[in-house]
Parts: C-alpha cells; structure tokens; sequence
C-alpha cells in the first residue's frame, strides 16, 4: 500500500517538471484553516519536528508544498529545497529559517504569493504524503496590510482547493464549528463533503462531551469524517522540542493521556475519530484512494497531452532530435569551419594590402604637411611664402632644402610607429572579421556564446599584441637609417601613387558635394568661396567676424566656405602633382627630390612588405592556430550541462524545439511509471482478494 502512494508521489513530482494544464496532476492534501487554528501545530505533529515559520506577522506568505516520503531503512531525517539545490538538511531550525526567510522574502505590501516553496522531508517517522501549507484565513486586516489580502488569501487558497485535491479544513474546538471559515471555504469547492477532512484541533480546550459532540456533528457531515486532535505539546516539552525527534512522542504521549482520561466520550466504543496518528493513518489511506481513483484519467490527460506533444514534434520539427549538447557541438563546428574559410582567405596578400592602405594615408598626410602645405585656415590675406609646389620641379637635386625635405620626410614616415600602427590595423581586422562570421553565424542569436567568442579572440590578440608590435618595429629598423630602393619599386610606387592621388581627389570632389548640399546648392557655396577668396587676397577688409557671421554670410556658412575652400585648394594641388608624377620627370629615380610622392609611397610599401612577413609569423598563424583550441576551451564539451542549456535557450526557435522533446520525454517516463503502477495496483489489489 505505501509503495503505491510513495511512487505516485514520485509520478506527481515528475509531473510538476512538465508544468502546464492543471489536469496533468495528481492529488496533493491542502491544508487550509484561519490563522491560529493550530494548522502548524497538527502539521508538525505529523512531520514530527518544529519547522514551519513561526510568530503574528502573516508568517505563511507563500504554498509550501511539502513532500513527505518515508524511508524506512534509514534511521536519517532531513529535509531538502529543490529549487534552492539546497540538500539534506538535518537540521530542522535551519529548515524553519529557511522557510521563514522564503516567506519573509514576500514583500509586506503583497503580503501573500502564488509561487510555492518546495519542501521535501525525509525520515523513517513520516509517511508518504503530499501536503501543500496554505497562508492562514485571517479575519481583519492589519496595519501596513494591503485590504484587499483576506482577498488575496481567498483567492490562494481557492486555487488550491479544487478537485482532484483533498482538503484538510482545521478548525479549532473552541470556536464554533459555524464560524469555520476553512470549512465555510471547502463547502463552497465540495459542496457535498467527499473530498473534506474535517480536523478540529485544541480538542483539551473544550469539555470532553462538548467536544464528543463536535465530531460527531451532523450539520456538516463530511464524508471522510472530522478527526479530533490535540497537537500541543506539553509545555514542559520545550527539552523536547530540541530533542526534535520526540515531538511526535511528546505529543502523541500528551494526546492519549487526554482522550484515554475521556474514555467514555472519546474511547473505542465512543465512535469518533480522535489523535493524530488516527490523523496520519487517515490522511495516507484518503490520499491513496483518491491518487487511485485519479490515476485513469490523469494517464488519460498524459496520453492526450503526450499526442499533442508528439504530433507538434513531427510536424514543427519534423521528428529532428536535438539536445542542447548536439545543438553547441554542430554550432561550434560550424562556427570553427567557417573561420578556416576565413583563415584561408585571409593571408600575407590581404594583411599587405590593408597595411599598404594604412600607410598610403599617412604619406598623404606627411606630403601634405611637408609639401602641398598652404595657409587656409584663417581669413586673414594670404602671408606671401615660397610657393614650394610652384618650385619643386625645379627642385636643384644638390639643394640641401629639398634633400632634408625629403630626409624629413622619410624619417616621420618609418618612425611613426609602424609596429604599433600594423599590428593594431591586422589585429582590429581579424577581430572585427571574427565579429562578421559571428554575426552570419548559428552564435548571432546567443549572446552568451557571442561574448564567449570575442573574448576568445581579443584574448588571444591581446597576447599577442606587444610581442609582435616589437618584432616589426625590429624589422623595419634598418629602414630607419638607409632605404636602398630598386627602380622596379621605384616604378611600382609611381604607378601606385597616382592612385591614391586619384582617390584622394575623389575624395575631395566627394566631401565638396557633401558641403553644396549642406548649405543648400552650389550656388550658395560659390557665393561663400568667392566671399573668401576676396578677403584673402585683400580685396575685402572684414571687421572681426563675429558669431553672427560677416558679409551677410552666417558664421556656420563661413565655416563651410572655408571647408570648400580648402577642398579645392587641396585638389588643385593633387591635381598639379598627379600630373608631375605622371611626367616624365618621375620616370628615372634618380629625380626623387622631384617626385616626393614616388619616393614616400615606395618607402611605404617596404615597410608594408617587411612588417607583414612578421605579422604573418607573430600574430596571424599564431591565431590561426589559437583560436579554434581557445573556442574549445571556451565553449566546448567540458561546459556543464546547466550552461549547455542555458546557451541553447537563449534561442528562441532552439528553446521551443528542445522543450518539446523535454515534455515528450518526461510525459513518456511518466506513463510508464503510470503503466507499471497500475499493474502493480492490479497485483495488490489481486492479493487482497486472495487473502
Ligand atoms: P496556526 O496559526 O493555525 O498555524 O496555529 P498554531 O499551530 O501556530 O497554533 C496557534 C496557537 O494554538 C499556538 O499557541 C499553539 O500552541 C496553540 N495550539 C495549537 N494546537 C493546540 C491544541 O491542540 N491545544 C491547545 N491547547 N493549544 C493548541
């Protein structure tokens, strides 16, 4: 007979995994009783030990539903927290604070939560039960307590108390049996009393025929009949209560020396229902026969839902079975495979060209600011100076002015820090092509993963990063003293000069036609620049232009003007150069000081070529390498399942896929365990009749 209660307790539990519609459940008793009743009292007699929280302040604010399972072959009793991963808690105060902060943790302003606390108690001295501790009715409200709480507790309770549960209504002797607010809530849910036990604690607080009278009551007659019991311990008993495990026998000693010194109200022949272990035996058999009673349409419900789940498997997912393990593994291989297409395409050429592109702009930088520099940032009359561009095809290769220009030159250009500058241009690029593949890949949906990833290569570059700065800045140190060129990288950098020069000038023709449109049409930005131009030449004099602006123009559209005008200075000077370094002047390298722009752009791709050939070594393979190994260690098998889960979920097409499986599995393992049940009962029931 336990066995039968012990695993369909099991099944329930199994069961309150998949969740869902409340027909997938199997009965639980439900203890309701106002405040004070002596619902704990009559629930710890049970259990045997002080547990639940105690004090005035609403100290039940939340279900408990408590599982109680016998263990016979152990002599241990502890308590476990499911939820909490909290387990075998031997110490039953600390059970009774756990509960008590649980509950406390309710805030006072709500007073009361739907969301139970999972509580299982082990011990030989138990049965199995399934009880579930409700808030106490109360009857007015308290300060600092919501008004509508009677409401709220109501309500909670109601849930609760709805079939195939049985309830446990405590009312106390001393108050008459009308004004049991528990039994008032359980008529109005069973109207006809079948699945009520009636308990009527503080049994000593009344006469004995007075309380005779009480359980025998025929204005509320409940079909599984009203108990009697008297759950205190004796006073005295506080030594007990430490030793927790004679509670149940300070108790029941107490209990019986009351109803055995009533015999003749409460003795054998006296046909009431009186003590709680009459209470236990009770509570086990009702809930035995009703779990019995549910199990055929409760498998019923499994079955119906389990087709659901089945068919939505088929059709949805097409029978593919997933878990959250295969579902990171294939990603991860995926994700791995497309960075070796990456790694394949992405070699010393691309590094070359990108580190080439970098240090083309840096040239034009320095060539702007050594060569093609002229006043244009104020609006004062042009300064007369050398017009150095006018003079540089006459440049004197003996003159000393143009050699330390383009000394100069040189020297900025291989001293600006190129082992800083390519590492951090090839390491941003691998990162943010990392980023792409995320982005493109299974990942882009899971931040955790997304994270995961990144750090893997950031770390990765990160270790990287000053070693191989220092290994280039090593290697183009020679270039820093001498720079040997052959004429066929002398005619590479004129070729490749031009082009840039040409970009650059579309660049300039690109931002003037953003400013046209910014002020409204190249009309107005004609006016502005002519405007300009006469004050450079003194043509106009202005009076210190002001905020407002001057010559009816606003200080902004003036601003603007002197950006259009610096754009066409600087093309007219590209202009002018790409027509020098496309004469015939810039053919022979012997005319260098003429042809900066060649010179500089052939020193760059040196560096370029020379600082590459390190990266690839110190940086790229070292990644190429790493970072598949770093994915693993980040991402790979040893996460724990939980993490593995948790990663699957955080996609939402992935969490329904895997949850449907998930219900699928626990609806197949709780039909079995049903199935096997009731052949079990068929035996039972079998050798019943046999005997
Ligand atoms: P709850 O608020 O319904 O949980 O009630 P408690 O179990 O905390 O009991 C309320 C008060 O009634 C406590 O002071 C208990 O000691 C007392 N009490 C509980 N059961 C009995 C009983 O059978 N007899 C007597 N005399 N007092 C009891």
């Amino acid at each position: 007979m336990m066995i039968l209660t012990k695993k369909m307790i099991e099944i329930r539990n199994i069961l309150s995994k998949v969740g869902q519609s409340s027909t997938l459940t199997l009965p639980s008793i439900v203890v309701i009783g106002s405040q004070s009743s002596g619902k704990s009292s009559v629930l710890e007699a049970i259990v045997g030990h002080e547990f639940l929280p105690k004090g005035s302040n609403m100290v039940t604010r939340r279900p408990i539903e408590l599982t109680l399972v016998n263990t016979p072959e152990s002599k241990a009793e502890y308590g476990e927290f499911p939820d909490l991963g909290l387990r075998k808690i031997t110490d039953f105060t600390s059970i009774q604070r756990t509960l008590t902060e649980l509950n406390m943790a309710v805030p006072d302003t709500e007073c009361v939560s739907d969301d139970p606390i999972h509580l299982t108690i082990y011990s030989p001295h138990v049965p199995d039960l399934s009880l579930i501790d409700l808030p106490g009715y109360i009857q007015v409200v308290g300060q600092n307590q919501p008004l509508e709480l009677k409401q709220k507790i109501t309500e909670l309770c109601d849930k609760y108390i709805q079939p195939p549960n049985v309830i446990l209504a405590i009312s106390a002797a001393d108050v008459d049996l009308a004004n049991s607010t528990a039994l008032r809530a359980s008529r109005r849910v069973d109207p006809r009393g079948e699945r009520t036990i009636g308990v009527v604690t503080k049994m000593d607080l009344v006469d004995a025929p007075r309380g005779a009278a009480i359980l025998n009551d025929k204005q509320y007659p409940l079909r599984l009949g009203y108990v009697g019991v008297v759950s205190k311990a004796p006073t005295t008993s506080s030594l007990f209560k430490k030793d927790t495990g004679n509670l149940m026998a300070a108790i029941s000693k107490n209990e019986n020396a009351f109803f055995s010194s009533h015999p003749v109200e409460f003795g054998t022949d006296a046909g009431v229902a009186v003590g709680t272990t009459t209470l236990r035996k009770k509570l086990m058999h009702v809930l035995e026969q009703t779990m019995s009673a549910s199990l055929q349409s409760t498998s019923d419900a499994i079955q119906q839902e389990l087709e659901e789940a089945t068919y939505e498997f088929k059709v949805q997912y097409n029978d593919r079975p997933l878990s959250a393990e295969s579902y990171l593994a294939e990603s991860l291989d995926a994700f791995k495979h497309s960075f070796k297409q990456f790694a394949e395409e992405f070699g010393r050429p691309q590094m070359l060209q990108l580190l080439k592109n970098e240090l083309d702009q840096r040239v034009l930088d320095l060539l702007a600011q050594r060569y093609w520099n002229k006043p244009i940032n104020d609006l004062s009359p042009a300064t007369p100076e050398p017009d150095s561009l006018a003079d540089l095809p006459k440049a004197d290769p003996e003159s000393l002015y143009w050699h330390r220009q383009l000394d100069a030159s040189t020297s900025q250009l291989t001293k600006l820090g190129v082992g800083r500058l390519a590492t951090t241009v090839v390491a941003n690029t691998i990162q943010s092509h990392i980023d792409r593949l995320i982005a493109q890949s299974t990942f882009a949906s899971h931040p955790f993963a997304r994270q995961a990833i990144t750090e893997a290569a950031s770390s990765i570059l990160n270790d990287r990063y000053y070693s191989t700065s220092d290994q280039v800045e090593n290697c183009i140190k020679p270039f820093k003293f001498d720079i040997d060129l052959e004429e066929r990288e002398w005619n590479a950098g004129r070729e490749n000069v031009a082009n840039v020069l040409k970009n650059e000038l579309a660049a300039c023709q690109n931002a003037t036609k953003h400013l046209e449109d910014a002020v409204g049409g190249k009309r107005k930005l004609k006016e502005v620049v002519t405007f300009i131009d006469r004050v450079r030449k003194g043509d106009t004099v202005i009076e210190g232009e002001g905020r407002s602006g001057a010559g009816g123009f606003s200080a902004a559209l003036l601003q603007k003007g002197r950006e259009a005008v610096f754009l066409r200075d600087r093309a007219d000077i590209i202009n002018m150069r790409l027509l020098a370094v496309r004469s015939r002047q810039c053919k022979s390298m012997t005319n260098k000081y003429y042809c900066p722009e060649v010179f500089l752009d052939a020193v760059a791709s040196k560096l370029a070529a020379t600082s590459v050939l390190f990266l690839n070594v110190e940086l790229l393979s070292e990644f190429v390498y790493n970072f598949p190994r770093e994915l693993d260690q980040r991402l790979g098998r040893h996460l724990s399942d939980e993490q593995m889960e948790r990663f699957a979920k955080e996609d939402p097409k992935i969490r329904k896929h895997l949850e449907v499986i998930r219900r699928k599995e626990l609806l197949e393992l709780v039909l079995d365990k049903m199935q096997s049940l009731r052949q079990l009962e068929g035996r039972e029931k079998a050798s019943q009749r046999g005997a």
